[in-house]
């Protein structure tokens, strides 16, 4: 028996994630106590992730809250381990349909306001400021923070006590012993976990396949700091806004070079806002703004830019394409990029460097120079330290794509955890009572920002726009008298479609357009005066010439006007 209260028969304790277990990003997990047809549930995170190629026109993506929005009313709380946008990017665009208390320690906290400010909801919805190490009662949760080491200020593990046993839900970590901001990471919290009793533990996957440690922050301000020490003419760093000890490390090695700091980008502006809310980035000179930055000597200024992933509108990629209004590199000057390559974003980086190239700027990057960045998470090494702490009866892997997952609950075997499971999202797993089970599948999915609108994974207009931006586009428009009759047209134009020097695209769609008159005179006079057989004849028509001439299926869209 503990404070939270004793287990009745029919309780179960049971986790469920709905994202971020076998994908990439978009961190949101469900912890539901009780027995089945009353169960009282915590959310931990709500993050997104990001488009990419494949969804044409949508950066943003979150996990469907369906199922956990038709129990909104039994949400007991939402609980945010860290600022990062896989953890926290989904509440202003979910936050309505759940409608649940938010907690988040105080730099979490200033972000998330920031956030909510912006989606006009910072009215109704309430966010309790927890402080580190702090603990919120939550019905039969009994949560206590744990600090961690991660990339970003405050990162926190939750310990979560329940009458059916305590969940060590570990967000994103690593074990830094120097993390320049912040204490390292408290294991003698976890190990007194340990002691107590750890029913299961919920951890990062992320570097599950990279051996040894992930290494300290510290190790990357000296490395940072002789680099910088080298340079001359202008400098500019790339690293995450998010990651202040790191913001820190190139600020510091810039003073210590005579070199004032310019942030370049409203990530860097907006963190070191938050930074500076809980004391951080205080002891250092004021930034220099973009528009003073201009008028000192080249080897007297550094730029903190962002954008070291390729994003096409971050800073350095108006740089690279000489756009930006007040920052421009060339020769003699240089480039570092103090952040690792994210999967996914390796050729729009290439393109970036290019360019940079180009323009006579010399690149210092983590493939070359290793020190200049050091990962987030837990590697190998790492991780047994954590299970040799915590010592869990169940290992949970999530934070990570199925490879890492699968690998996960191979390392938590040889560390001899008794239990094991990799759920899916949408995978409901019982941890209590009994042998840990996956007792239940729910719908879990994917929701798409597009054009602001939230819309869904398999929405149709995606759809189009993808079939559009591979094939192209047709329309055909035809105006019909009263009986019938061609009045004008049918008038054909293409979109994203070629012509060359044999088969000129004029000719083409006089082609098209000839194509599509014969099936109208085809239709028979009664045909002619339904609309939707005008529309069929000529979409068919069109569709089957364009596959001929291309051998591709653009979109057809077909207008039929009466006069
Ligand atoms: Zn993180
Ligand atoms: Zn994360």
């Amino acid at each position: 028996m503990n404070a939270t209260g004793t287990a009745a028969s029919g309780d179960e304790l049971v986790f469920l994630p709905l994202g971020w277990s076998n994908e990439i990003g978009m961190n949101f997990n469900l912890y539901g106590f009780g027995p089945p047809h009353a169960r009282k549930w915590i959310v931990v995170d709500l993050g997104v992730t990001f488009g990419d190629q494949t969804t044409p026109g949508v950066e943003i993506i979150l996990p469907d809250p369906s199922f956990i929005e038709a129990h909104a009313d039994d949400i007991l709380g939402i609980v945010l381990t860290h600022a990062h946008e896989d953890h926290i990017g989904a509440v202003p665009w979910l936050w309505e349909r759940l409608r649940a208390p938010l907690y988040a320690t105080p730099f979490t906290a200033f972000l998330l306001r920031e956030k909510l400010r912006e989606a006009d909801l910072l009215e109704e919805a309430r966010i309790t400021e927890v402080p580190l190490s702090g603990t919120i009662q939550l019905g039969p949760f009994e949560l206590t923070l744990i600090t961690l080491t991660h990339s970003i200020p405050e990162p926190n593990g939750l310990a979560i006590r329940t009458p059916l046993g305590t969940v060590l839900h570990t967000g994103d970590w690593k074990i830094d012993p120097d993390p320049l901001l912040g204490s390292p990471t408290d294991q003698t919290a976890i190990r007194k976990l340990g002691d107590e009793g750890v029913l299961a533990m919920v951890c990062d996957s992320t570097n599950v396949f990279v051996d040894g440690e992930s290494g300290s922050e510290s190790t990357v301000r000296i490395a940072l700091a002789e680099l910088i020490s080298t340079l001359k003419g202008k400098v500019a760093a790339a690293c995450f806004a998010s990651n202040v000890a790191r913001m820190d490390s190139i600020i510091r090695a810039a003073e210590a070079n005579d070199r004032r700091v310019c942030l370049v980008g409203r990530s860097m502006i907006r963190m070191s806002a938050a930074a500076r809310s809980v004391g951080l980035l205080t002891d250092i000179q004021p930034f220099v703004s973009d528009s003073d930055a201009a008028y000192f000597p080249a080897d007297k200024i550094l730029f903190l830019c962002t954008g070291s992933q390729g994003e096409p509108r971050a800073a350095l990629a108006r740089v690279a394409d000489g756009a930006h209004p007040h920052l421009s590199l060339g020769q003699g000057d240089s480039c570092i990029f103090s952040s690792r390559v994210i999967p996914g974003n390796e050729i729009p980086i290439r393109n970036l460097q290019n360019k940079l190239a180009d323009r006579g700027v010399r690149l210092f990057t983590e493939r070359d120079h290793p020190g200049l960045h050091v990962s987030g998470h837990p590697c190998r090494d790492e991780l047994k330290r954590m299970y040799q702490w915590a010592r869990p009866q169940i290992a949970v892997p999530t934070h990570g794509e199925r490879r890492h997952l699968l690998e996960h609950i191979n390392l938590a075997r040889d560390m001899q955890v008794p239990e094991q499971v990799a759920p899916r999202n949408g995978d409901m797993v019982r941890l209590a009572p009994g042998r840990a089970a996956i007792i239940d599948e729910v719908p879990a999915g994917r929701l798409y920002v597009d054009g602001g609108m939230v819309t869904p994974e398999h929405g149709e207009a995606l759809r189009e726009r993808r079939h559009a931006a591979y094939n192209g586009m047709l329309t055909v428009a035809v105006a019909l008298d009263r009986k019938g009759r061609i009045a004008s047209g049918p008038q054909v134009r293409a979109l994203g479609l070629p012509g060359d020097a044999d088969y000129e695209l004029e000719e083409a769609i006089d082609d098209l357009a000839s194509e599509a008159e014969a099936a109208l005179k085809k239709l028979s006079a009664d045909d002619r005066q339904d609309d939707e057989r005008v529309e069929q004849a000529l979409s068919r028509a069109v569709k089957k010439a364009a596959f001929r001439i291309w051998a591709r299926r653009p979109v057809v869209e077909t207008t039929v006007l009466r006069v």
